[in-house]
Order: structure tokens, then C-alpha cells, then sequence
């Protein structure tokens, strides 16, 4: 199919798949490969190519020009992401002893207020004719994105713009994805950068060769910090937007655990639009993705019969539980709120809403329990999933008595 149709997974879930772009010629190769919008737009090359910073006017003027072509798409613009191994030659920066943990992206924004007023200033401007969101680079602690966010709640004042762009935090330091609740207060949507979650995650810079077998973008610490970060922004949109979110064997993954959004490199769009044509969300993508599972406690089996090999060992020491709320989801029952997608936690039988439900009380339970195994709670379905091993379970009809 056309890669500038949207792309749907094979049970009708819109994923949107946007570019990551830093100049003119990207911004052409996303449209022609049909980008479904701009989801990070790196702004250094506007600053870095120039003897002296730009004033707002300019930077509004080469902004527009190079978003013309883009019609009604929407653009992520993130501001400057600078410092340390990238600096401004006219900021007269003192060099870091350790760039990659120095004075980079907001930190050195928050010095900086003007530099601040004018990219914020110029996409306000933007914003009165095309649907932009503010992005904060390396956001670490809430007063990162506290005081960015007084500067533009202020900007926005002084405007009198009544309905401002939405303003995000790039996720990309384990401290932001594990103060998600925290940050949530500031922001209207988050976007996880895992190029940098990855090299602060791992202890490995992303720059340097000889510490490659460290720097896995898909080590399972990044998977469980991916899983909090969309656990707990309850009701914030959260995209992806390093690398991994265009690694075709990550896709089925990334989808499955909740992400609906993902920006990529213009070159790879057409094809991830292609593979998610081809998923199904549920049982169907993981079994094919998980292990061959057995074992004795759940009965669990793998896809060729009973039995088989018990590499997830969670699974077959489960002994499973009734649900503590047969009609619903625990916690929007107490809310009084509705729900979709209920999965049953065979540990302690807590039913909670995932997927596409705005509180994804079953996830956040996982997370908060440590509870691995999580069944659906869907009538006719016969799946689970452990959220330890990060495993598909395809279980026989009798191995949980209570489901559905
Ligand atoms: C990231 O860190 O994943 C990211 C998208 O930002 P950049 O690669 O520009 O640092
Ligand atoms: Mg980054």
C-alpha cells in the first residue's frame, strides 16, 4: 500500500509514523516518502551555520520556509540541544571536562534566557499558521521543565495566545523516565529519545566505538524504563523517537507495549509503514515474537503442543488466582470510569484496563507489583504475557480456569 496512506495495524490501530529531520533536503525525502508529519525537528543547524544567533525574525523566517512544504502536517520543534561536545562558537562557552555529562540542551538553556525567548517566540509566531508542539531537549529535573515552561506559559501571556502549541519534554535521561508523574504536571506530551536514554542507561557513550558492546538500545533496562514511561504518563501522548523506534525486529515490540507514535529517519519510513500493515495487536504478534514456553505450574506450551521447553520460569511457577473484580477494571470501577482492554494479574488476580485505555491500570500495576504474568481478560482470548522476561504465553484452555 501507499506509504502516503496512514498505516493501521492489521486490527485497525492507527500508528503514526513521523520523520526526524534537521535541514531542507530531510524535510523533501520525509514528504516524498510520506511522513505523516514531523516528529523532531533538530533545530542546531539554523544556529550552528551562522556566525551569531539569529534573531527571532529570522529564525520565524527560516522556520516557515522550511515547513512550507509540509501543508497541513504537523512539526515537533525542539528547541536548541547544544553544549558540551556541540558548542556556539559566539556563546563563548568554557570547554567541559565531560561534555556528554555537562552543561547540554536545557541546562544550558536556562543560562541562556534570550536564546530561549526567541526560539520559543518564532514557533509561537509559526504556530498562528501551522500546528507545531515545543519539545525541551535533556530534561533531568522538574525544574528543567518548571521554569522552561513559566518562560512560554509567559511568552504566551504576553501574546495573548489563547490556545498555545503543546509544549513536551524529550525523555532521555533514566532520571526523567523514572519522574514521569513528576514532569507529567509541566507538559502536554512526552518524546523518548533512547540515543541518549541508551548511552546514560548503559554507561556507554554513544560516540565512541570501543564501548559499542555496551551501548544497547534494546538492552532490557531500556525496555523496562520504555515501559514506566508509558505506564505512568497516564493520559500524556508519548512518542519515540530515537534510533530503536525504527529498528524493524523493535517495531512489533515497541507497538505492543503501548506506543502509538513513532519518528523515525525519513529513509525508513516507507518500510515501517509496510511492517506495521502486517501486525496484529495481541496474541497473534507476540506468540510468533516469544519463545517456546512450558512448564508445570501454568501449563503453558508452546506453539507446537504441550509442554516444551519452560524458558520462562515466571510463567510456569504462576499459580493462578481468581479475579478480584470479575466485571471490571479495579480501579476505574472505584473512579467510576470506563475502560477497554481488561487483563487479569494471575498472581494476585488485580484486574486492569491496557492498550488504549487512558489509565493502563493493568501495566502500572505490573510495574508497581513486580507481578510478572498478566493475562487478557478478553472474552475468547487465551494469552498472557510476562512482563519480567518480556514474553508472549499462549496458553492452553484449561491452564486459567477464570478467564473469560
Ligand atoms: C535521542 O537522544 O534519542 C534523540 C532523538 O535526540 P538526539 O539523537 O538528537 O540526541
Ligand atoms: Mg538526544
Amino acid at each position: 500500500m501507499d506509504c502516503h496512506q496512514p498505516a493501521h495495524t492489521l486490527n485497525g490501530q492507527r500508528i503514526d509514523v513521523e520523520a526526524n529531520i534537521g535541514i531542507a533536503d530531510d524535510m523533501e525525502l520525509a514528504l516524498d516518502n510520506g511522513a505523516d508529519g514531523i516528529g523532531l525537528l533538530r533545530i542546531e543547524q539554523l544556529y550552528l551555520a551562522r556566525p551569531s544567533p539569529p534573531t527571532e525574525e529570522e529564525l520565524w523566517s527560516e522556520l516557515k520556509s522550511l515547513i512550507a512544504p509540509l501543508g497541513n502536517h504537523r512539526i515537533t520543534i525542539r528547541l536548541l540541544d547544544i553544549g558540551g561536545d556541540k558548542p556556539l562558537p559566539y556563546l563563548g562557552m568554557p570547554p567541559s571536562p565531560n561534555p556528554t555529562l555537562g552543561r547540554r540542551g536545557v541546562r544550558l538553556l536556562l543560562d541562556y534566557a534570550q536564546l530561549v525567548r526567541t526560539q520559543m517566540g518564532a514557533i509561537l509566531s509559526l504556530a498562528h499558521e501551522h500546528p507545531v508542539q515545543v519539545l525541551i531537549p535533556m530534561v533531568t529535573l522538574e525544574d528543567d521543565i518548571r521554569r522552561t515552561r513559566e518562560t512560554f506559559d509567559a511568552l504566551c501571556a504576553e501574546r495573548k495566545i489563547k490556545t498555545p502549541p503543546a509544549f513536551g519534554a524529550m525523555v532521555e535521561t533514566p532520571a526523567a523516565a523514572l519522574a514521569i508523574p513528576t514532569l507529567a504536571r509541566y507538559v502536554d506530551f512526552f518524546s523518548v529519545g533512547t540515543n541518549d536514554l541508551t548511552q546514560y542507561t548503559l554507561a556507554a557513550s554513544r560516540d565512541d566505538a570501543s564501548v559499542n558492546d555496551y551501548y544497547l538500545d534494546s538492552h532490557e533496562s531500556i525496555l523496562r524504563l520504555l515501559g514506566i514511561i508509558l505506564a505512568d504518563a497516564t493520559g500524556r501522548p508519548v512518542s519515540l523517537c530515537g534510533e530503536l523506534a525504527g529498528r524493524e525486529a523493535m517495531v512489533p515490540r515497541l507497538l505492543e507495549m503501548g506506543f502509538r507514535s513513532l519518528s523515525i529517519a525519513p529513509s525508513l519510513i516507507p518500510t515501517t509503514k509496510a511492517l506495521i500493515r502486517t501486525i496484529r495487536l495481541g496474541a497473534a504478534t507476540i506468540l510468533p515474537l516469544a519463545p517456546v514456553i512450558g512448564g508445570e505450574g501454568l501449563g503453558v506450551r508452546g506453539p507446537n503442543g504441550t509442554g516444551g521447553n519452560a524458558t520462562c520460569e515466571h510463567a510456569a511457577n504462576v499459580k493462578p488466582v481468581p479475579p478480584r473484580t470479575p466485571t471490571g477494571c479495579e480501579e476505574c470501577l472505584t473512579a467510576g470510569t470506563s475502560w477497554v482492554h481488561l487483563r487479569l494479574c494471575l498472581t494476585c488476580g488485580h484486574v486492569g484496563c491496557c492498550d488504549d485505555s487512558p489509565g493502563r491500570h493493568a501495566t502500572r500495576h505490573a510495574h508497581a507489583t513486580s507481578h510478572p504474568v498478566i493475562a487478557s481478560y478478553e472474552p475468547g482470548e487465551r494469552w498472557a504475557w510476562c512482563y519480567t522476561d518480556q514474553v508472549g504465553i499462549d496458553l492452553p484452555p484449561q491452564a486459567v480456569p477464570y478467564l473469560r
